[in-house]
């Protein structure tokens, strides 16, 4: 079922999301080598708090998992796509970090990725942060009143193919507003003019999540999802509202 958002309920997604975009900009500029995951999510917390939002992933039930997320960022490294937890682990030069985290304020809720360099990184793996997150504005570009959802899914499968990367199956964005997840199912992949069409009020998070090498994924203990072959992988997300004037970006700074 999909919930088209009221112009004043997209309001409250923004503000959610500028939260978001905050934090996050403050968080990416922590994650540096030698820094410990645990201490982002603290701190994230905390800013979440201060700005009137919660966390929305915090004791987040999602399905699949085995528990409730008891963190307030997703934190993956390397080889872990999403779902990663921030524990004791700490940052090193090369890594490549995704933070994803979604916030709620006032009953809506807004969620966003990042993929950070830490220190100095390959260049393949400065190549695959460079194409998944214009694999997401190409998507957003996409995403416009009166074309099909899957208009979205093959600008990002297209132009991540023809820089030699792979699309990871099998996890997808999703639509969002009162639940972090609600429909509709947002694929990587897809073919032009297919599927449901895009109207004022939709609200959707679109998530490319990219790999070097194998596109299939394997559930570790801890409930985060890895590329099976340990290749690097990379994840941009944005949430954005179909409106009448346009599409927005709800997860960045207005500037
Ligand atoms: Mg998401």
């Amino acid at each position: 079922m999909i919930y088209l958002k009221t112009p004043e309920e997209i309001i409250k997604i923004k503000k959610a999301g500028q939260i978001l975009a905050v934090t996050a900009k403050q968080i990416l500029d922590l994650a540096q080598p030698g820094v410990k995951l645990k201490y982002l999510d603290t701190v994230a917390k905390n800013l979440i708090e201060k700005a009137g939002g919660e966390p929305a992933f915090l004791n987040y039930f999602p399905y699949g998992a085995s528990k409730p997320y008891l963190c307030s960022l997703c934190t993956s490294v390397n080889d872990v796509v999403v779902h990663g937890t921030p524990g004791e682990y700490k940052l090193k030069n090369g890594d490549i970090l995704k933070l994803d985290f979604g916030v709620r304020y006032d009953g809506y809720n807004a969620d966003a990725a990042w993929t950070a360099p830490i220190g100095s990184v390959s260049p393949e793996a400065q190549k695959l942060i460079d194409t998944t997150r214009e694999a997401l504005n190409r998507g957003i570009k996409a995403a416009e009143a009166g074309r099909k959802l899957g208009d979205i899914g093959y600008a990002i499968e297209s132009y991540t193919k023809s820089q030699g990367f792979k699309v990871i199956e099998g996890l997808t964005g999703h639509g969002i507003g009162k639940e972090i997840h609600e429909d509709p199912v947002v694929m990587n992949e897809g073919k032009r003019g297919t599927g449901l069409k895009l109207e004022p009020g939709l609200v959707i998070a679109i998530e490319p999540m990219i790999s070097i090498g194998a596109s299939r994924i394997t559930q570790l203990p801890d409930d985060s999802y890895a590329t099976a072959d340990g290749s690097l992988s990379a994840h941009f997300e944005h949430t954005i509202a179909i409106t009448e004037s346009g599409t927005e970006i709800l997860t960045e700074f207005d500037s």
